[in-house]
C-alpha cells in the first residue's frame, strides 16, 4: 500500500495547527501512522501520516504542496492508536496535535542513533573551585545524565556543567540505547492461588487468549491479591507474545511494584515516568514502539504510547484521582484506557479496593463485568476501626493527637510494632498569621495561604510553587517573633510524635520526601528493615505499600476532604481513608484504625466505623442520580483566565451570555472561580451540567468556535472535570 502514497495528510506535533498535506517525494514510502519530518515555513516539524478521509483539510493542488524531509525507520504508529487520539481530541475538546504530542518522544528520540553521549562526575576536583560548581557536584554525586539533566539536578545553568567538563571534574560516557530489554518469564515463580483468585485469574487469562474488547472491574479489599491475580492475566498477555500496559496512578509506586514483578516474573518490566532520563526514555520509547517491551508499567502518560501488539491493559488502583490529567490536554486516564482497549480490542483490568461511583455504575449497566475477592489473603483480618470523637476527648491545646490515639501509639511502639499516621498536608501548617496585627501569609500569584516547610525553613504556596523564607518579623506591623503557625501538616505531626515519644523513630513522606522511585525505594527498605516506628504520611503512603509490622494507623483529620463541599468529597473521603486503613495488619498481626473527627456521626465516618462500603456506595449513588450528576449526568467546566481582571471578567461575561438554550442543559456562571487568582492569572468559571443524552461536546465546541477573546485570555474546557477549583 505504501507506494500508493504520493500525497499524505499529516498531523504536526504543533497544537495550533490543523491537518496539512505534502507531497511524498519519490523513494520516499509512507502510510497512515507513519512519522515523518515537514517543512513548515523555515521550520521543520515532526508529524505523523493520517488517513485523508478522516481529516478534513484545506485543499491544495499537487503542484503547489511542499515535499516531506524525512522518514523515521520507525514502525508506524497503528490504526487503534489513530483512533484514540482522534477519540481524545474530540472528546475532550483539544487539539489533535496536542494529543499525538503524548504517543511521540522528543525529537531527538526519533532518529536512529543508537548511542547517545551522557556525562557523569569523575570524582576529581576541578582546578577553580566556586560555590556554584561546589553545589553542582555535590548535588549531581552519582548521577548521569545530559548536561541539560545534570544542570537541572545540580541547580546551576548548562554552562557550569559544560565549565565542570573542561575542568575534568565531569567526563562523557557514551551510552548504548538499544540494549534489549530483559524477558519477563510467565513461569518463573506464580503464586498458589486460593479458590476465589483462581477464578478471578482464570477468567482473566481466558479473556487475554480470546482478545477483543473486554472490560473488567477486579474488586477486592485490600490485600485480597488483585495484584497476584492481575499478574496471572499479564503471564497469558506473555505466552502470546503480546504487551501489557500496567498503569499506577503515582511514580513513587514503580519502584516497589518493579521489585514485586521482577519476583515473579524473573525480570522488572520497563518503566515510563516523568522520573527518566532522556536516554532510558528514547530506549523505552522505541521498545515500546518494535513490541520488544514486553510489559510496561507507568504513570497516566503511557497511556498514548505506540504498543505494536498491545494485549492487555490494567489500571491499578483505578479510583486516584491522579489519574485524572489537569494539565495540558484534561484527560481521565482510567476512562481513556477503556477506550484505548475498545480500539485494540482487548481486555482492559481496573484494580480497586474502593472503586469511584463511576466504574461501579458500569457494572451495574452490565457494561463492565466485575470479579470480586471477598477476603484478605491468607487469613490476614481487615483492621479494626474506631472513630475518635475529637469534641468529646480533645487533644490538649496545640496537639493534634487525641489521647487515646497517643496510647495506642506508646503501646504500638512498647510492642515493637509500626504505625502510620495519615494527614493528606503537606508542610508544617497551612497557615502562618500576626498575631499582633491579624496579617496573613498569602501567595501574591494565587488566592492561596503560604504553607510553612519548617526543614526547609521557607513558606510555600502548594499551587504555583512560589516561595520565600520563613520571616522573623510581620512585614505589616513589623512586630518581631509575633508570628504563629496555624493548624497541622504532616512536619507539625512528626514534631508532636517527637514530642510524645522521644524514643521513636519517624520518617514523613509526602510529594516533598519522596520525589524519586529511588527515594521509595530507600523509604520501603527503611520500613522493612524496621528503622522506622512512626510514619507520617500523605495520601502517598496510602496505596500499594504492604508493610507486614504495620499495624495502627491514625487518621488525624478526617474531617479535612469533606470541607468544600466538590461533588466527590465524601466518596473521596472513603476512598482515603479506606486506602491507608488497608495498610493495617497486612501480615499476621491484626491491625488498628483510629479515625479522629469532630463529626464522628456524619454517614461517611459511620460508613467506615462499620465497614459498610456497599451502603456507603448505595447512599452516594442515590444522591448522585437524584441531583443527576455524574456519572448519571454531563458536567464540563469552561475556566477563562487573564492577568487582567477586567479583561478576564468580561470575556466570561461574554462567554456566558452567548451560551447556548438547549433542552436539559443549564449553564451556571461565570462566577470567580475558588482559586479565583492562580499562577497570577485572574479565574472566572462557567459549569454546563447537562444530561447523559446532550452532545454536550459538540453543543461547547459550536459555542466557542464562534466567539472571539483578547489574546491575554485563556479559555479551557475541563470535560469530566474532578477539580472544582
Ligand atoms: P492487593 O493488590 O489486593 O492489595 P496483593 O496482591 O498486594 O493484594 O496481596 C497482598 C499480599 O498477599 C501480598 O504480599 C501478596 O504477595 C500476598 N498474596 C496474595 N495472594 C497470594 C497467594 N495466592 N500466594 C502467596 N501470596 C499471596
Ligand atoms: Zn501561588
Amino acid at each position: 500500500m505504501a507506494n500508493a502514497m504520493d500525497r499524505a495528510r499529516l498531523v504536526l506535533l504543533n497544537a495550533a495547527l490543523g491537518p496539512l498535506d505534502y507531497r511524498v517525494p519519490a523513494g520516499m514510502a509512507v502510510e497512515p501512522g507513519s512519522i515523518v519530518v515537514a517543512p513548515l515555513g523555515p521550520r521543520q516539524l515532526a508529524g505523523v501520516v493520517w488517513e485523508p478521509e478522516r481529516l478534513p483539510a484545506e485543499a491544495i493542488g499537487d503542484n503547489r504542496l511542499r515535499p516531506l524531509l524525512h522518514a523515521f525507520d520507525l514502525p508506524p504508529l497503528g490504526a487503534p492508536l489513530r483512533r484514540l487520539i482522534e477519540w481524545t481530541a474530540d472528546y475532550y475538546l483539544a487539539p489533535l496535535g496536542a494529543v499525538l504530542r503524548m504517543a511521540l518522544p522528543s525529537s531527538s528520540a526519533l532518529d536512529g542513533a543508537r548511542t547517545v553521549v551522557e556525562y557523569r562526575a569523575t570524582g576529581r576536583a576541578p582546578g577553580r573551585m566556586t560555590p556554584q560548581r561546589a553545589q553542582a557536584l555535590e548535588r549531581i554525586g552519582a548521577r548521569q545524565g545530559l548536561v541539560r539533566e545534570l544542570a537541572i539536578v545540580g541547580g546551576v545553568s548548562d554552562g557550569v556543567i559544560r565549565g565542570l567538563v573542561k575542568a575534568g571534574a565531569i567526563e562523557p560516557v557514551e551510552v548504548t540505547i538499544d540494549d534489549p530489554f530483559p524477558v519477563p518469564d510467565p513461569d518463573a515463580d506464580p503464586p498458589a492461588l486460593e479458590p476465589a483468585q483462581a477464578a478471578a485469574a482464570a477468567e482473566l487469562r481466558a479473556a487475554v487468549d480470546a482478545g477483543g474488547f473486554a472490560p473488567y472491574l477486579l474488586d477486592g479489599v485490600t490485600g485480597s491479591g488483585k495484584t497476584e491475580v492481575y499478574f496471572e492475566a499479564v503471564a497469558g498477555a506473555l505466552r502470546r507474545d503480546r504487551q501489557t500496559l500496567v498503569l499506577l496512578p503515582e511514580i513513587a509506586l514503580t519502584e516497589p511494584f518493579l521489585k514485586r514483578f521482577a519476583a515473579r516474573f524473573g525480570a522488572e518490566p520497563v518503566a515510563w515516568h516523568s522520573g527518566l532520563r532522556q536516554s532510558q526514555r528514547r530506549r523505552a520509547w522505541r521498545a515500546i514502539a518494535t513490541g520488544e517491551a514486553r510489559v510496561v508499567v507507568g504513570a497516566r502518560s503511557a497511556l498514548f504510547l505506540p504498543y505494536r501488539r498491545l494485549g492487555l491493559i490494567v489500571v491499578d488502583e483505578a479510583h486516584e484521582p491522579s489519574f485524572k490529567q489537569e494539565e495540558g490536554v484534561p484527560y481521565h486516564a482510567r476512562d481513556v484506557a477503556v477506550m484505548r482497549a475498545r480500539f485494540e480490542a482487548i481486555p482492559v483490568v481496573l484494580a480497586s479496593a474502593t472503586p469511584a461511583i463511576e466504574t461501579r455504575h458500569m457494572v451495574e449497566a452490565g457494561t463492565y463485568k466485575e470479579l470480586r475477592l471477598p477476603d484478605r489473603y491468607g487469613g490476614a483480618r481487615l483492621p479494626d476501626m474506631a472513630a475518635l470523637d475529637l469534641i468529646a476527648d480533645p487533644p490538649p491545646r496545640g496537639r493534634w493527637l487525641a489521647p487515646a490515639l497517643v496510647a495506642e501509639l506508646e503501646a504500638n511502639l512498647a510492642a515493637g510494632e509500626q504505625s502510620l499516621l495519615f494527614l493528606n498536608r503537606r508542610g508544617y501548617a497551612p497557615l502562618t498569621l500576626c498575631r499582633h496585627c491579624g496579617y496573613r501569609f498569602q501567595c501574591p500569584n494565587c488566592t492561596a495561604w503560604m504553607v510553612e516547610h519548617r526543614f526547609t525553613r521557607r513558606l510555600a504556596c502548594h499551587h504555583c510553587g512560589h516561595v520565600m523564607p520563613a520571616p522573623r518579623a510581620c512585614p505589616e506591623c513589623k512586630e518581631e517573633d509575633s508570628l504563629v503557625a496555624c493548624g497541622p501538616g504532616v512536619e507539625r505531626i512528626a514534631d508532636e510524635v517527637h514530642a510524645l515519644l522521644p524514643e521513636a523513630r519517624t520518617a514523613i513522606v509526602t510529594s516533598d520526601t519522596i520525589w524519586s522511585p529511588a527515594k521509595a525505594a530507600e523509604f520501603v527498605a527503611r520500613m522493612e528493615a524496621k528503622e522506622i516506628d512512626v510514619v507520617v504520611g500523605t495520601q502517598l503512603v496510602t496505596k500499594g505499600y504492604h508493610f507486614p509490622d504495620l499495624t495502627l494507623v491514625g487518621v488525624v483529620d478526617a474531617d479535612l476532604g469533606l470541607a468544600g463541599g466538590d461533588l466527590r468529597a465524601a466518596e473521596r473521603t472513603f476512598q482515603q481513608i479506606s486506602q491507608v486503613s488497608g495498610r493495617a495488619g497486612r501480615g499476621d498481626k491484626p491491625g488498628r484504625v483510629y479515625v479522629q473527627s469532630h463529626d464522628p456521626s456524619a454517614p461517611v465516618m459511620r460508613a467506615l466505623v462499620a465497614g459498610d462500603a456497599d451502603g456507603f456506595y448505595a447512599a452516594e449513588t442515590a444522591a448522585r442520580r437524584a441531583a443527576a450528576m455524574p456519572p448519571f449526568g454531563r458536567l464540563a467546566a469552561i475556566v477563562v483566565s487573564s492577568e487582567d481582571q477586567a479583561e478576564a471578567a468580561a470575556a466570561a461575561g461574554m462567554i456566558g451570555r452567548a451560551a447556548p438554550e438547549h433542552p436539559n442543559m443549564a449553564v451556571f456562571g461565570p462566577a470567580p472561580a475558588p482559586l479565583a487568582m492562580l499562577r497570577g492569572r485572574h479565574r472566572l468559571r462557567l459549569l454546563v451540567h447537562a444530561a447523559r443524552s446532550v452532545p454536550v461536546q459538540d453543543i461547547i465546541r459550536d459555542w466557542l468556535g464562534a466567539l472571539q477573546w483578547p489574546r491575554g485570555v485563556r479559555v479551557t474546557v475541563d470535560v469530566d472535570p474532578y477539580s472544582f477549583l
